[in-house]
């Protein structure tokens, strides 16, 4: 109930965040087991992403 998230709206610029490109405020995912971090993608909940290196199921940092 508290995991929903607004999607980015359209119409709003995406180029505005230059410097820390991929590192947004949607914040990162982790892995439990290997401590592995990707950036979190927006539609996309964390529990649903497996970890690259170690196929675990990762979760928000
Ligand atoms: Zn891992």
């Amino acid at each position: 109930m508290s995991d929903y998230r607004r999607d980015e709206r359209p119409g709003r610029g995406r180029d505005q965040q230059s410097g820390s490109f991929g590192l947004g405020p949607d914040g990162m995912c982790k892995c439990p087991k290997c401590g592995n971090k990707v950036p979190h993608q927006r539609g996309t909940p964390c529990a649903q992403i497996k970890c690259p290196k170690c196929d675990s199921m990762m979760f928000r940092e």
